[in-house]
């Protein structure tokens, strides 16, 4: 069967590249005479697969000198506690911004180990914007701020990082890292689970400032402390070491496309011709706030629910796969990470006017 455009919020696409070459190097990595699934973590071929995919994400997000990349398992929800154990501080309080599930996740998981003060949210008009914020937003006295730059279900996205003075600043990244640029210095810590823009699910990227290392709650559990990885460059345990291999592959096709700032580009040109063809529509209707439109999940919606499943059922048949919406937006949502070639959101585009056509 021929391949399929897959606009699944996670897992999602990867580069055909990379798995081409991944399947070339099944058998034998580069003449080592095994798969990197079978081999040594601690052997040199892994040694130059890990530090080189570590050495790639600093150069394609140019991250300054005092901060660690770690690769870590458990997915991004295992941040959502080890944020709250590490970063505690003395004080133990904490502020939130809630802008939809994966936020309000975060919420009830630092909620076991401190106090969270939820600082703004958009849950009253079902997370359809961005709250605003300033430095007033926040409480001088909070040992960080947490916010989701990105938000999978109901696609919208930050337009400009909160300013939060000296408090650190912790974003869960998982859906848009490396889909455009951005400033790390102005972040603590940064947390992504691999399965939308990096590679296939089961590891995390964490980048994390050197002085937010090393101040976890006395309970810790070991490996749930950024210490233990970052004394051990990842490598405490046995890493997640098939997974950060593609990583490292898709890093360096992003660095083949011209980096991040490349990739921005074609990401706006994607998703900018997909709401254009959504304002103009008669049919169908984009649900976010346009001024916080998220560049990667884009939710839409027809006028009637059986119009929405004739939809997912018809688009499906034509090589349009995993179009159907978070069932707390419902409709349909495409997700278009990096990996999403222009191919797919035409094809989408083109479906979505002759479905317009017939049922107007
Ligand atoms: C997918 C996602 C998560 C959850 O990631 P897991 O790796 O499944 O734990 C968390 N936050 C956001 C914003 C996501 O998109």
């Amino acid at each position: 069967m021929a391949r399929v455009y897959n606009f699944s919020a996670g897992p999602s696409m990867l580069p055909e590249a990379v798995l081409r070459r991944a399947a070339d190097e099944m058998l034998d990595y580069n003449g080592s005479g095994q798969s990197v699934m079978e081999m040594s973590h601690r052997s040199s071929f892994y040694e130059e697969i890990i530090r080189g995919a570590e050495n790639l994400l600093i150069e394609l997000m140019n991250i300054p000198q005092n901060y660690h990349v770690l690769f870590l398992g458990g997915g991004a929800s295992t941040q959502f506690a080890m944020v709250p154990l590490n970063l505690a501080g003395e004080k133990k309080k904490a502020d939130y911004v809630n802008t939809g599930a994966w936020s309000k996740k975060a919420i009830a998981e630092a909620k076991r180990y401190l106090s969270v003060r939820v600082v703004a949210s958009s849950e009253d008009k079902n997370f359809t914007y961005i709250p605003y914020l300033d430095k007033n937003s926040f409480d001088p006295d909070a040992s960080y701020v947490h916010i989701t730059t990105n938000n999978t279900i109901f696609g919208t996205k930050y337009r400009a990082v909160p300013d939060t003075g000296e408090i650190p600043l912790v974003a869960d990244m998982s859906s848009n890292i490396l889909s455009e640029d951005c400033d790390v210095s102005k972040f603590g810590l940064i947390y992504a689970g691999a399965q939308k823009n990096i590679g296939p699910a089961g590891v995390t990227v964490v980048i994390i400032r050197d002085d937010l290392v090393g101040n976890a709650l006395d309970f810790t559990p070991t490996m749930l402390n950024y210490k233990t990885h970052v004394d051990n460059g990842s490598m405490f345990n046995t890493p997640p070491a098939y997974n950060i291999y593609i990583a490292k592959m898709v890093f360096e096709w992003i660095k083949e496309q011209g980096g991040v700032g490349e990739i921005q580009k074609k990401n706006e040109f994607k998703a900018q011709m997909l709401y254009n063809f959504l304002d103009d529509s008669k049919l169908f209707r984009g649900t976010v706030v346009k001024q916080d439109r998220s560049l990667m999940n884009v939710p839409f919606v027809l006028p009637t629910e059986e119009l929405n499943k004739e939809f997912i059922k018809k688009s499906s048949e034509n090589g349009l796969v995993n179009l159907k919406g978070h069932r707390s937006v419902g409709g349909m949502r495409a997700s278009i990470y990096n990996a999403m070639p222009l191919d797919g959101v035409k094809k989408l585009i083109e479906f979505m006017k002759e479905f317009e056509k017939t049922h107007a």
